[in-house]
């Protein structure tokens, strides 16, 4: 699948907003938009005036770019998010938080959304007991995804299990470190879902 490779900290500072796609080093004074919060490239801090359009396209770019999704699979969410009952914005939303690479994330059981979605496609993770290698996967309400018994054993999930009980989940996922599995209790609200971005923007934008 096709994926963004240049430096992801320029995607930050190009929408001007803490991105967290870099794991611990997001929460460290060497996070480059802390050091360098303007657009990156030769006009980067030249002050300009954004159109509706621009204002939309942005919000739509940010909200791709944090849960790491292309423009085709994004706008196929969108689609279903407006054919489902309720605010078309905030089942946008719900759906991006019900895949499973981010539920992988919210769990604490990887550092990044990116590191997530490898560790998924590697086939380290159950839902219900079966193994699952689809980022793109939607969680349902009472699904169990747990760490597979044999990738335990691996270096990067030895540290991930480790860290486990320093984590807080959201309200709407249970975290049982022991077990190492992570349970859906019902899918998140709009307040639930901490991600800098206005959905109706996004809405307007495809509406056009
Ligand atoms: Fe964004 Fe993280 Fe890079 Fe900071 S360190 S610019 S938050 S990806």
């Amino acid at each position: 699948m096709a994926r963004y490779t240049e430096a992801v900290c320029r995607l930050c500072r190009r929408e001007g907003a803490k991105l967290y796609l870099k794991g611990d080093k997001c929460y460290s004074d060497k996070c480059a938009f802390t050091r360098r919060g303007y657009a990156p490239g030769q006009h980067g801090q030249g002050r300009k005036k954004v159109s509706e359009y621009g204002l939309q396209l942005r919000e739509k770019q940010k909200a791709r770019r944090i849960y790491g999704i292309l423009e085709g699979q994004f706008h196929s969410y969108f689609e279903k998010a407006d054919r489902m009952k309720g605010i078309t914005g905030e089942n946008l939303l719900v759906m991006l938080e019900r895949r499973l690479d981010n539920v992988v994330y919210r769990l604490g059981m990887a550092e990044s959304r990116t590191q997530a979605r490898q560790l998924v496609r590697h086939g380290h993770f159950t839902v219900n007991g079966r193994r699952v290698n689809i980022p793109s996967y939607l969680v349902k309400a009472d699904e169990v995804i747990q760490i597979r018994e044999t990738s335990k054993e691996s270096p990067l999930l030895k540290q991930v299990i480790e860290n486990l009980g320093a984590k807080t989940v959201p309200a709407w996922l249970e975290l049982s470190v022991n077990d190492t599995t992570g349970k859906v209790l019902r899918y998140p609200t709009r307040e639930e879902i901490d991600i800098p971005v206005q959905e109706h923007l996004i809405v307007e934008l495809y509406s056009r």
